[in-house]
Formats: structure tokens, sequence, C-alpha cells
């Protein structure tokens, strides 16, 4: 079996077997001290989503987000114009919550370097 040696060559070398199945012929994965996940058998180079650029998820995450707090912040200022005095703690307490969370989604970004929509 070629195949086993292959990997017994990649284990050998310093490779770590994964449990992600090779997307083309389902053989076992195995990833590279170079930071590669390749399978040994077809040699298909597989990118493992979510490992190698954690902070393109964040912000994939983020943007919206933001975009719905912006859209929820909007509809809360133009409420603030149309309410009874009643609503206006309430309005004003969604519109705080609205602008700690840009906030803190700004600074993560910040933090992490993701490039916003701005
Ligand atoms: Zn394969």
């Amino acid at each position: 079996m070629a195949e086993v040696k292959k990997m017994a060559e990649a284990l050998k070398a310093g490779a770590t077997m994964l449990a992600e199945p090779c997307p083309s012929c389902s053989s076992p994965l195995f990833r590279f001290k170079s930071g590669e996940v390749r399978c040994v058998s077809c040699g298909a180079i597989v990118k493992i989503v979510g490992e190698e650029k954690p902070s393109e998820d964040l912000g994939s995450i983020l943007q919206p987000l933001e975009r719905k707090v912006v859209e929820i912040l909007a509809k809360a200022s133009k409420r603030l114009e149309e309410v009874e005095s009643a609503d206006v703690e309430a309005t004003l307490a969604l519109v705080d919550r609205c602008l700690s969370i840009l906030e803190r989604i700004r600074n993560i970004r910040k933090a992490s370097s993701v490039k916003g929509a701005d």
C-alpha cells in the first residue's frame, strides 16, 4: 500500500494526522511542520477555514453585526423624536447599548487590525 507508506513518511517528517478527511479523496489529511495541510494520498493542499486567518473570520462576523447595530441605533434615534416621554428612558437605554456595542466592535477591530467597511 503506497498510501500507507506515504502517511508513515509524513508522520516521520513530523506531520500530524488531522481528523478532517481530504475533500477530494477522503484520505486523512496531514499538517506539516510548515503549517501546510496536505493530503499525502492525492497531494491536495487544503485550507482549514478558521485556523489560518482567524482575524478575517472575526471581521466577517463583526461587519454585519455592526451594520445591524447601526440600523437599530438609527431606528431608536428616530423613535426619540416620535415617542411620548414615557418611552424616552427605554429608548435612551437602547441607544446607550448600541453605542457601547459599536465602541466595542471598533475596539476589537482596531486590536485585531481587521479592515472595516468605512
Ligand atoms: Zn486526497
